[in-house]
């Protein structure tokens, strides 16, 4: 029998060995800094974040204003560090264990001071998120933004996800965090139960959070993979939890109680944890002693331009849902005002700045002239070699389920799943566009009706 460390790596090869990467740099884009990331042969960007050095010593001393000042400089010192990792002239671990401030202190103390006056995503709801209800001196009732959340975030679910587009799930699945609540109110949403509910779900620690990015890579999961609801309204925790990572230890990881907590909402059958004999092995450690796992942005992208650079250097992958044209569909299907503004400015700055990206688009019904051709066209125009998965996989959920009791009359064109000349006519037209669609979408296609 395979020890589990035999198991795991196989099964890294097998990933690397995926016909898919070859398609992919076919068609002008294979992902490669991701690939690198998730096979170990680089190391994720948030180490690279914990080895610049900043110039700030006491950064809760110093203003927003400064923190973000330092912030410009220090990214600018991280993008050209990047590129001399990816040409095999830096190494990483020179400044790890300096004990001194860095670019990932900076990120996570940023996201402290937005949460005060919250600016996580393009609602800019400016309100302190840092102060619970039940401490409000005034007794008065605490405004709340959008997403309804406080400071406390909530996971509903981790897990090895397996439904994933083929580079995410790999063989042994994308290592998955569903974070409830979320930024946009969509009526179809297929996990309204989630991102409807910002209670559904247990509260968690940037270090209960570490704890599940740890044990997901340990079983073998390709990557993290920070979605909801929407990722963006618990940036606060997130960065904090990846600030975390290369100092967590098997001694602390076997803590029963607190693996005893987040296992009540673990939702599927691996369970290595305890697994010494992984310690140190190529599966998940960078030169064989540096935590690694790439961190995928797993997103509605309507964040925030201020979110968006924080993130900059910590997410290895990015996976925006592109899902309304330039009309009004955005504001009527998910109430949500300058979605298409919003979104094509992040989608071309991470585009700009060199990024790993796979966009997702979900063809819906009656909305294949008004939303899937102006999204097909604009990524033509601007990012024609950036893979795309476009789903056929929308059934009407939520408000716009006809068997629900939360149907509304409202949501009627939109309550069917569309038709086969719908998801045919997409694809027609991804073709003459000449889009880096079909290695992505047809794979995944539920109805597999290729044109
Ligand atoms: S995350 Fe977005 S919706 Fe929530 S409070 Fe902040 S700005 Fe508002």
């Amino acid at each position: 029998m395979l020890s589990p460390f035999s198991v795991l790596k196989k099964e890294s090869s097998k990933f690397k060995s995926l016909n898919i990467w070859k398609q992919l740099k076919d068609d002008g884009n294979d992902l490669s800094w991701y690939l690198a990331v998730s096979t170990n042969r680089m190391p994720a960007k948030y180490l690279i974040s914990k080895s610049i050095l900043c110039n700030i010593t006491d950064l809760t001393a110093a203003t927003e204003e400064r923190l973000w000042e330092e912030h410009r400089n220090l990214t600018e010192i991280f993008l050209e560090t990047w590129k001399k990792v990816r040409s095999e002239k830096y190494d990483v671990t020179c400044n790890l264990d300096s004990g001194k401030t860095s670019l990932m202190d900076l990120n996570i103390e940023l996201t402290k001071r937005m949460l005060k006056h919250c600016n996580f995503c393009r609602w800019n709801c400016q309100i302190n998120r840092s102060v619970q209800s039940a401490g409000s001196a005034s007794g008065e009732a605490k405004k709340q933004g959008t997403c309804q959340l406080e400071s406390t975030s909530k996971v509903s679910s981790y897990f090895h996800h397996c439904g994933e587009e083929i580079v995410f799930r790999g063989t042994m699945g994308s290592g998955t965090i569903f974070f409830t609540s979320c930024n946009m109110r969509c009526s179809f949403c297929q996990n309204g139960d989630i991102s409807t509910d910002k209670d559904n779900g247990i509260p968690i620690t940037p270090y209960l959070l570490a704890l599940m990015i740890w044990q997901l890579r340990m079983e073998g999961c390709h990557n993290t993979n920070w979605v909801g609801g929407d990722p963006t309204i618990h940036l606060h925790t997130i960065v904090e939890a990846i600030g975390m990572l290369d100092s967590l230890q098997m001694s602390a990881i076997n803590k029963m109680k607190q693996y005893e907590y987040i296992e009540s909402i673990k939702a599927d059958n691996y369970v290595n944890r305890y697994n010494t004999t992984l310690k140190n092995s190529e599966s998940a450690f960078y030169q064989r002693r540096l935590f690694n796992s790439p961190q995928l942005w797993n997103s509605n992208f309507f964040m925030s331009n201020e979110t968006l650079h924080i993130l900059r250097s910590l997410m290895d992958v990015w996976l925006p849902d592109f899902k309304f044209g330039p009309g009004k569909c955005a504001l009527d299907l998910s109430r949500t005002p300058w979605y298409w503004d919003t979104v094509t400015n992040n989608l071309k700055q991470i585009h700009g700045w060199g990024e790993d990206l796979v966009i997702r688009h979900l063809i819906m019904p009656n909305h294949v002239e008004c939303c899937t051709k102006p999204v097909l066209d604009w990524i033509a125009l601007n990012m024609p070699e950036v893979p795309v998965n476009i789903m056929d996989q929308y059934y009407p959920d939520n408000l716009c389920d006809p068997s629900s009791s939360k149907y509304r009359e409202r949501y009627n064109e939109i309550s069917r799943s569309p038709t086969e000349e719908e998801i045919i006519r997409s694809y027609q037209y991804a073709r003459e566009l000449n889009l880096n669609f079909e290695a992505l979408s047809y794979e995944k296609s539920v109805f597999k009706l290729i044109p």
